[in-house]
């Protein structure tokens, strides 16, 4: 397992309630923590994408650009983008933090964060693999899974199986 991380990356941005704090902006730092799965013959090698800074960064710019109301939203949008973009992901930890936030009295700063997981089991072989639990997972983008896809997901409970065991099913 091998953990990437920015942190301390920095926006002025334009989110907040209120119109002013859209108006006027204030200063963000955003920090990212993904693992990775560095078990190769759990996932096949031709679905992983490497994961690298730039484009970790240039998700976190876009979406720090969209002025939203809500913190919650930049965050969601964040994880979603990280996680679409790379089919390797075992977790991810997003942080926003607001340098200065209008409050009353000194506060240096304010935070918002959420960290998922994406580590199961294979539901045939109970071999560790990852999934993202819904259509975005490696598993149902492969043309072999769509083939057998009910069939398989109705003797395993709806759990993604393994490269191997998808294979198995190929027949
Ligand atoms: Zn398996
Ligand atoms: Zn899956």
């Amino acid at each position: 397992m091998a953990i990437i991380a920015l942190e301390g990356m920095k926006f002025y941005a334009y989110h907040g309630y209120y119109a002013e704090e859209r108006v006027i902006g204030g200063e963000y730092l955003v920090d990212v923590d993904i693992s990775t799965n560095t078990n190769k013959a759990a996932m096949s090698d031709e679905l992983a994408k490497t994961i690298n800074y730039e484009t970790v960064y240039l998700i976190v710019e876009a979406e720090m650009r969209k002025p939203s109301k809500l913190l919650e939203q930049v965050l969601l949008r964040i994880i979603m983008g990280i996680k679409y973009q790379f089919d390797n992901i075992a977790g991810l930890e997003v942080k926003i933090t607001k340098l200065n936030p209008p409050m009353q009295g000194q506060v240096a700063s304010s935070s918002l964060s959420d960290s998922q997981s994406f580590k199961t089991k294979c539901g045939r072989c109970s071999r560790g693999l990852l999934c993202y639990g819904d259509a975005t997972c490696w598993c149902n983008t492969t043309e072999l899974y769509t083939k057998t896809q009910e069939n398989v997901k109705e003797q395993f409970g709806g759990r993604c199986l393994c490269k191997n065991c998808l294979n198995f099913f190929s027949g």
